[in-house]
């Protein structure tokens, strides 16, 4: 097969040789039903030029085209912020695979990992976007137990016990997710009879959100990080309800991100400014960890419950940790191979 024709192929999401609609063909297919109950996708977003309308999936452009795309976006972004904004194309380090660990026995369920993420990575202000969470737990309630963090099924559910939504929905959350609550507003932290498990993307090997989206708008880098093209979502949100962890939000309306509160340091597949109809998540701050930082929440929690590193070398923090302390991950029986691991000391 050609190279063009894989591109060609990849792009009508027929690489594998299984028979996967284009992206054409299924907004065909949808037609009218997907522009009365949807919002807008990317494609028409009021921010987006005709020309970024038509641009290809990332991964298939040229040097050119890249070049181009994102010369447009840096344009459009200073003008709306009025400040010089850089999109980078930094690519995945080569022999990296990232992996996340979290010490859930120090977090002291502050939340300054939220604030710095939502600063880092431009999340809407208005509505409020958040790609953390940080649940709270009644200590001594035995909260870990699968049961427990899955209440809010309905009882009926045929999956049991094992409901991928708790205590309301991906993005219509009710504030209490089974035993647990991640808008406690406490006097101070932490609290004698809580404890706090904070919740983001697990960046899943075998990601069920990659398995859902219909035209392949998000996928798995190079280094294990689950990313988006925001101009390739087409809003349908089967991403969101396939994710078992609630890690991913949809914009619902326009954001809104004050010009002074913008970070002008983004990348194409990272921080960069969303717009409305498009799905986002954690992506391990991908514009840092590029470059070779640390995600934000890292270096923002207090008590370092948050260690961040490369799954591939044996010398790296995560993998010590994985390889002396109590590890868990997750709601594991989902199968979707998560690389963000909860310990205990
Ligand atoms: S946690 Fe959800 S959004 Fe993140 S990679 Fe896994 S399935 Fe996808
Ligand atoms: S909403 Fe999710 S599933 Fe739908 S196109 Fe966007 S990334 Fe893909």
């Amino acid at each position: 097969m050609s190279e063009d024709k894989r591109k060609k192929d990849i792009a009508e999401g027929q690489d594998d040789g299984k028979a996967k609609e284009s992206r054409r063909d299924f907004l065909k297919k949808l037609g009218v039903a997907t522009a009365a109950t949807t919002v807008a996708p990317a494609a028409t977003a009021k921010a987006g030029s005709i020309a970024e309308a038509l641009q290809t999936h990332f991964r298939l452009m040229s040097d050119d085209e890249k070049k181009n795309a994102i010369a447009r976006l840096e344009k459009r972004y200073t003008e709306q912020f009025s400040k010089q904004v850089t999109v980078a194309d930094t690519p995945a380090p080569e022999g990296v695979l990232f992996g996340y660990a979290l010490n859930i026995s120090k977090c002291i369920g502050c939340r300054r990992c939220v604030e710095a993420c939502v600063r880092e990575n431009n999340q809407s202000r208005d509505p409020a976007i958040q790609w953390i969470r940080v649940l709270r737990m009644e200590r001594g309630n035995n909260t870990f137990e699968l049961k427990e963090l899955n209440e809010g099924s309905p009882s009926s559910n045929p999956l049991g016990d094992y409901g991928i939504q708790s205590g309301g929905h991906a993005d219509k959350h009710v504030g209490l997710s089974g035993s647990t609550e991640h808008y406690y507003e406490p006097e101070q932290v932490p609290e004698d009879d809580a404890i706090y498990f904070p919740v983001q993307c697990q960046q899943c090997e075998d990601p069920a959100c990659v398995k859902a989206c219909p035209v392949r708008a998000t996928f798995r880098d190079p280094n294990g990080i689950v990313v988006i093209d925001y101009n390739w979502c087409i809003g349908c949100r089967m991403c969101q309800l396939a994710c078992p962890y609630w890690a991913r939000r949809f914009n619902w309306g326009e954001p809104v991100l004050p010009n002074e509160d913008m970070n002008p340091k983004t990348h194409y597949l990272g921080n960069r400014p969303r717009m409305r109809g498009v799905m986002e998540k954690c992506t391990f701050c991908l514009q840092r960890v590029r470059d070779g930082r640390y995600p934000a929440c890292v270096e923002a929690c207090p008590v370092g419950a948050r260690k961040f590193g490369n799954l591939l070398d044996p010398k790296s923090e995560v993998r010590k940790i994985l390889a002396t302390k109590k590890v868990f991950r997750f709601k594991e029986e989902f199968n979707t191979d998560p690389k963000f691991f909860y310990y205990m000391d």
